[in-house]
C-alpha cells in the first residue's frame, strides 16, 4: 500500500537508535499509577501479580457505581473478594467479615467508594466541562494538547441521545475561549436506534445530528474527530463522516478528523478509500491512527456469532499493521494529516525515522496519548519537539466505568507495552523488535470444519455487510411483485403430487398490509388424510429399513438447499409472518442448524450397540422408527419450527404429515419442496395444509398416527394430549406426543445489573418480533433499589422504539400476526385498567396490524396482564424489595419456558441457576434467541412435555428402544469377546 520507497535498512538502524535513546530516558521512570507507595498502586501490583484478583477487582469496579446503598457495596464485595481473601495482604479492608447491615458496613462503603473514585481520577480528566477545564490547562502547560471526549453510559433511548447532542454542543461552549478546541465524538451516542440492518435510515440521522456538532465546531473554530467503535458500526461512521464533509458547508474545512484502528484485518483497505475520497474532496482530514480498544470483545462476539474473527490474533500483527499504515498516512501526509496514538516506543518511533526519511517536518504529524497514561513517553516526546495531544475524557464515575475498566485492563496487559516496557524491564532489544505478521491467522480457521463431523451454528448474515442487505431488498422486490395479482397457488401434496381438489382455498395476506395477498393456499379434506396415510404406510416400511446415513443425507441436503435459497426464505419470512430482517434470518439459520445438527445425531443414534459385558450373551440395543408422524406446527417460526419437528421425525425413519399454521403456509410449502428436492422419497412425506380445528384435530384421532409433534398454544397441546389418550378402533398403538406449549417469561433485575446490558436485554426479549415468540419477556421483577432509575430508562427506551413494516430494515418492531391478535392483545391493553407507556408506529395504524411497544410499570404481581399469555408487544414491570422475591414471583406462574436474570453478585446468579425453574434460564443476556446444540429448547411446567428441541435427547422422542438378546453359548463353546 506504501506508494514510495523507504530505504529498509536505514530506517530500521533509525528506529533501533533512536528507540534505544528513548528507552535510556523513560527507563526506570515510574508511572504514578503504580506507585507502590500510593493504594491505588497497591491495588494495580496486586491485580498484577494475582490473575484471580485482577478479575474480582475489575468485576466489582464494574459494578460499585450501580449500587446505591452500602449493605449492597459490601454485599458485593464480599462476594467478588472473599473467594481470594486469604491471599489478600491486609491492608484491603474492604469489610468482608462485617455484617452488611451494620454501622461499620457504611464507613467501609464509603471507605471503598473512595477508593475506587480516586482510581477513576487518575483516567478521567473532570466529572463536568467546568471542572476538568482547569486540569486541561495544565496539560496544554506542559506543552501538549488535548482532544476531550464525553464519557457515558451506553445510548438506550431517544431521550438519552438528545442529551449526548446537546452535551457535545455544551461542551464546544465551555472551551471555547479557553482552550483551542478539539473534541472527539462517539456516532453510537448520537442515535440510539442506529445499527448495521437500518443502514441508510442510521445514516440519515446521525448525519443530522453530527452536521449540528460540525456547524457549531467550525464557527468557533474548534477540531472535532468522529471515534471508530466496533466494527459493526465503521461503515456507518465512514459513510456519515464522509458524505457531511462532501457538503458544500463542510467541503472546504480542515478541521475534522477520524479513526483507524490497526488491529483490524480491513483497515488498509479502508485507509485506501479514505485517500481516494481525501482526494476528491480536495481539503485535508486528520487520522488518529490507534491500535484500537475491543480486542477482545470483537474476538468474543465473533466467535460467539460464528463469523470470521475481525482482528488480529496476535500483539505483532496489529503493530506490523499499525507500521504499514503509519507508513501510508506518512507517505500522503499532505491530505491525511496523521496522528499516531499509542503508548508502543516501537510504533511511535518507526513513525518519526519514517517521517525522516520521506522528509517531512515535525507539524506534519503528531501523536495522541491517554490521559493518565505512559506520562514518561509523553515527555520524551515533548521533548524532541513533536506535538503530543492527550485524549481526555470528561463524566462522572458511573458513566466512565466502562472506560475506567478498560484502562486498568490495558494497563496490567500482559503483552502491553505499558506492563512489558515499564514495570517488568524487558530489554530494548525485546520492547523495539520489529513485529511481523503471521501467515496462519486468517480469522476464520476455527469456522473450518466439516459440518457433518463436527457441528457449528450457521451464521446469521452480518447486515453490516452491504451485500447482505441487498440479497435481502432484491427479493423482497421480487416478492412485492405478487401485489400485482402474480400470486402463486399453493397446494397440498401427497406421494409427490400437487392436490388438485382442494375443497377450498384460502389467501395468505402479508399482516403488514391488508389486502396484499401473497399467495392461496389449497385446505385439504379429510379424504386427503386418509389417501396421505395410505401412501406413508408403504413409504415407511422401506424408510424404517433404509441406511440411517442415507437418510441423514437427505437432511444435510436439505441443509445446503435452504442455504441456496437464504434470501428468498428471509424475504417470504418478513412478508408472510411480519418478522423484522434479523429475526427472519434467525428462523431460516436455526432451520439449517436443525438439519446439520439433527443429521449428525442420527448417525450415531443408530449404532447398535451389545449391552452384555460377557461372553455367551449379547443383548443388542438399537432404536427404530415408531410410524407415521403428524407435525402440528405454528406460525412464529415458520421455517425453523416445522423444519426442526419434520427433520427430526425423518431422520429417525418415520413417514411425516406436515400440517402448519393457517397463518405460514407459503413459507412451510417451500420448506416441504425442499426436503423433496433434497432426496426425500415421495411416500415417506405428505404436505397437509388445512385449518386446525378440522384437519389438525384428525390427524390427532387418526388411529394410524403414531406420533404427535405439535407447537402452539397451550390450549391446543392439551387438547392434543387428551385426544391422543384415547385408544381408537384400528390403533395398535399408544400415541406419543411431543407438544411445545406457551410461555409467559420472566426477567428478574438484580440491585446490581448492569442498566445499560438490562434495558438492552429486556428491549429484545420482549419486543422482538412483537413479542411474539413463545421465549419473549412479559413479565418482569425489578428490584426497588435500582427501580426508579431502570424504569426511567426503560420508558424512554420503549417509547423511542418505532413499530412498522417489518420489510423496513429500520423498525425495531413489525405488525402482529393477524386480526384476532390484533383485538386481542388491543382488548388485554385497554382492559389493563392501567396508564401504558407507548412506543411509535412509522406505518400507517390503519393500514396493517400495528401495535406499538407497550409497558406498563408499578404492576400488582397478581394482575391479569402477568397471568395470560398474550403473545403481543406487552411487557408488565413489577417493584420487588429482594432478588429472592424477583425469583419468588417469576416461578409463580403455571408456565416455565425461559426466563433471564440480570445480575453482578456472583452469589444471586447462583442462587437463579438453582431455584429459577424455567426450561432455558438466560444470565445477563436476552431470554430469547436459542441456538441449536448450545442451548437446547424447551420448557416444563405447562409449557411443554418433549425433550428439549435441538439438544442430544430429542431424536430419542421419535423411535422406540428395542432389546434382542442372544445366547451364544452352543455345546459348551462360544465366541469370546476377543474371537471378533
Ligand atoms: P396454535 O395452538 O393456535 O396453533 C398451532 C397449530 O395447531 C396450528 O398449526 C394450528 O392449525 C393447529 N391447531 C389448532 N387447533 C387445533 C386442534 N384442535 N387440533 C389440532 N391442531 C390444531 O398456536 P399458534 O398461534 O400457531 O402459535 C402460538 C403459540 O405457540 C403460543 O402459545 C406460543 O407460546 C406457542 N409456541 C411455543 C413454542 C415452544 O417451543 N414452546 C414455540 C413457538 C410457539
Amino acid at each position: 500500500m506504501v506508494r514510495v520507497q523507504l530505504d529498509e535498512t536505514l530506517l530500521e538502524d533509525r528506529i533501533q537508535e533512536l528507540g534505544r535513546e528513548c528507552f535510556e530516558e523513560i527507563r526506570g521512570q515510574k508511572l504514578s499509577l503504580m506507585d507502590p507507595k500510593a493504594y491505588t498502586g497497591k491495588l494495580m501490583n496486586w491485580a498484577m501479580e494475582d490473575p484471580d484478583f485482577r478479575v474480582a477487582l475489575f468485576r466489582f469496579v464494574d459494578v460499585l457505581p450501580g449500587l446505591t446503598d452500602s449493605a449492597s457495596v459490601i454485599r458485593h464485595a464480599q462476594a467478588y473478594f472473599k473467594p481470594v481473601a486469604g491471599r489478600l495482604p491486609g491492608l484491603l479492608q474492604w469489610g468482608l467479615d462485617l455484617d452488611p447491615e451494620s454501622l461499620r458496613a457504611k464507613a467501609a462503603a464509603a471507605l471503598i467508594r473512595r477508593q475506587i473514585s480516586s482510581l477513576g481520577q487518575q483516567f478521567i480528566v473532570g466529572g463536568t466541562p467546568a471542572e476538568a477545564i482547569r486540569r486541561l490547562k495544565k496539560i496544554h502547560a506542559k506543552g501538549m494538547c488535548t482532544t476531550v471526549d464525553l464519557l457515558g453510559e451506553a445510548c438506550v433511548s431517544e431521550l438519552e441521545s438528545e442529551v449526548y447532542l446537546d452535551r457535545y454542543l455544551e461542551l464546544l461552549e465551555a472551551l471555547d475561549g479557553e482552550l483551542p478546541v478539539n473534541i472527539s465524538v462517539k456516532l453510537s451516542a448520537l442515535y440510539s436506534r442506529s445499527k448495521p440492518v437500518g443502514f441508510d435510515e442510521s445514516v440519515a440521522v446521525l448525519k443530522k445530528r453530527l452536521r449540528k456538532i460540525y456547524s457549531r465546531a467550525k464557527e468557533i473554530g474548534a477540531f472535532v474527530y468522529v471515534d471508530m467503535e466496533d466494527t459493526t458500526k465503521i461503515d456507518i461512521t465512514l459513510e456519515v463522516v464522509q458524505s457531511l464533509l462532501m457538503e458544500d458547508e463542510f467541503r472546504g474545512w480542515a478541521d475534522a478528523g477520524i479513526v483507524l484502528q490497526a488491529y483490524l484485518r480491513r483497515t488498509k483497505v479502508d485507509a485506501e478509500r479514505i485517500l481516494s475520497w481525501v482526494e476528491a474532496r480536495g481539503t485535508p482530514i486528520s487520522v488518529r491512527l490507534v491500535k484500537g480498544a475491543y480486542w477482545d470483545t470483537e474476538t468474543i462476539l465473533a466467535r460467539l456469532a460464528s463469523w470470521p474473527i475481525p482482528v488480529w490474533q496476535k500483539k505483532p500483527e496489529s503493530d506490523r499493521t499499525y507500521e504499514d499504515i503509519s507508513r501510508f498516512l506518512l507517505s500522503h501526509a499532505d491530505v491525511l494529516r496523521p496522528a499516531f496514538a499509542s503508548h508502543n516506543l516501537r510504533s511511535l518511533v518507526h513513525s518519526i525515522a519514517v517521517a525522516e526519511q520521506l522528509e517531512l517536518s515535525l507539524e506534519a504529524y503528531e501523536f495522541q496519548t491517554l490521559y493518565g497514561m505512559a506520562d514518561p513517553i509523553k515527555s520524551v516526546f515533548v521533548k524532541r519537539g513533536v506535538t503530543v495531544r492527550e485524549y481526555a475524557p470528561i463524566g462522572d464515575m458511573l458513566t466512565g466505568m466502562a472506560y475506567l475498566v478498560r484502562r486498568l485492563l490495558e494497563n496490567t496487559a500482559n503483552e502491553g507495552f505499558i506492563r512489558s516496557g515499564f514495570l517488568e524491564g524487558e530489554s530494548a532489544e525485546q520492547l523495539l523488535a520489529k513485529p511481523e505478521l503471521d501467515s496462519s491467522d486468517t480469522g476464520r480457521e476455527y469456522l473450518e470444519v466439516n459440518p457433518k463431523e463436527e457441528f457449528l451454528n450457521v451464521p446469521l448474515l452480518d447486515f453490516s455487510i452491504g451485500s447482505n442487505r441487498d440479497g435481502i431488498r432484491e427479493a423482497l422486490g421480487q416478492l412485492r411483485q405478487r401485489r400485482e395479482g402474480d400470486f402463486p397457488r399453493i397446494l397440498p401434496f401427497i406421494n409427490g403430487k400437487p392436490v388438485k381438489d382442494c375443497p377450498h382455498f384460502i389467501a395468505s395476506d402479508s399482516p403488514e398490509e391488508t389486502g396484499f395477498t401473497l399467495g392461496t393456499v389449497g385446505m385439504v379434506g379429510p379424504e386427503h388424510l386418509e389417501q396421505a396415510v395410505e401412501v406413508l404406510k408403504g413409504g415407511f416400511a422401506k424408510w424404517r429399513e433404509t441406511n440411517p446415513a442415507l437418510r441423514a443425507r437427505v437432511l444435510f441436503k436439505a441443509a445446503d438447499l435452504i442455504e441456496v435459497s437464504r434470501s428468498e426464505l428471509v424475504a417470504l419470512i418478513i412478508l408472510e409472518c411480519g418478522k423484522p430482517w434479523i429475526e427472519a434470518d434467525a428462523d431460516v439459520a436455526e432451520a439449517i442448524d436443525f438439519c446439520r445438527y439433527y443429521g449428525k445425531n442420527a448417525l450415531d443414534l443408530f449404532k447398535s450397540e451389545n449391552l452384555c459385558a460377557y461372553d455367551g450373551e449379547e443383548d443388542h440395543h438399537f432404536y427404530e422408527a415408531r410410524g407415521i408422524c403428524g407435525i402440528i406446527s405454528p406460525w412464529n417460526f415458520p421455517l425453523a419450527i416445522p423444519c426442526g419437528m419434520f427433520s427430526a421425525a425423518l431422520v429417525t425413519g418415520n413417514a411425516v404429515i406436515l400440517k402448519p399454521a393457517e397463518q405460514s403456509t407459503l413459507v412451510a410449502s417451500r420448506l416441504f419442496q425442499i426436503f423433496l428436492e433434497a432426496g426425500m422419497p415421495a411416500d415417506v412425506g405428505a404436505f397437509l395444509p388445512g385449518e386446525g380445528e378440522t384437519i389438525g384435530r384428525s390427524i390427532v384421532q387418526h388411529p394410524e398416527i403414531d406420533t404427535l409433534v405439535f407447537t402452539g398454544s397451550k390450549a391446543v397441546g392439551m387438547d392434543i394430549i387428551r385426544e391422543a389418550a384415547v385408544l381408537r378402533k384400528g390403533q395398535t398403538h399408544v400415541k406419543r406426543v411431543i407438544a411445545e406449549m406457551g410461555g409467559k417469561n420472566a426477567i428478574v433485575v438484580d440491585d446490581g445489573a448492569d442498566l445499560d446490558q438490562a434495558v438492552k436485554g429486556v428491549l429484545y426479549s420482549a419486543f422482538g418480533y412483537a413479542g411474539q415468540k413463545c421465549s419473549a419477556c412479559s413479565r418482569l421483577y425489578v428490584h426497588t433499589s435500582i427501580h426508579d432509575r431502570f424504569i426511567e430508562r426503560l420508558t424512554t427506551a420503549v417509547q423511542s422504539l418505532v413499530a412498522g413494516r417489518a420489510s423496513d430494515p429500520s423498525v425495531d418492531l413489525g405488525p402482529v400476526i393477524d386480526d384476532d391478535a390484533m383485538k386481542r392483545i388491543n382488548g388485554a391493553i385497554a382492559s389493563a385498567g392501567l396508564e401504558a407507556v407507548m412506543g411509535r408506529l412509522s406505518a400507517d395504524r390503519e393500514a396493517g396490524r400495528y401495535i406499538p411497544a407497550t409497558l406498563f410499570v408499578e404492576v400488582d404481581p397478581d394482575h391479569k396482564l402477568l397471568q395470560e399469555e398474550l403473545f403481543g408487544p406487552v411487557l408488565a414491570a413489577v417493584r420487588v424489595d429482594s432478588f429472592e422475591e424477583g425469583i419468588r414471583l417469576a416461578n409463580a406462574h403455571e408456565y416455565g419456558l425461559t426466563g433471564g436474570v440480570f445480575s453482578r453478585h456472583p452469589g444471586h446468579l447462583q442462587y437463579a441457576a438453582r431455584h429459577f425453574r424455567v426450561g432455558n434460564l438466560y444470565l445477563n443476556r436476552s431470554c430469547t434467541g436459542a441456538l441449536v446444540g448450545r442451548q437446547p429448547f424447551g420448557g416444563f411446567k405447562h409449557s411443554g412435555v418433549g425433550s428439549k428441541a435441538g439438544g442430544p435427547d430429542y431424536l430419542k422422542q421419535f423411535v422406540l428402544p428395542r432389546i434382542v438378546c442372544e445366547n451364544t453359548l452352543r455345546q459348551g463353546f462360544a465366541p469370546m469377546e476377543h474371537d471378533s
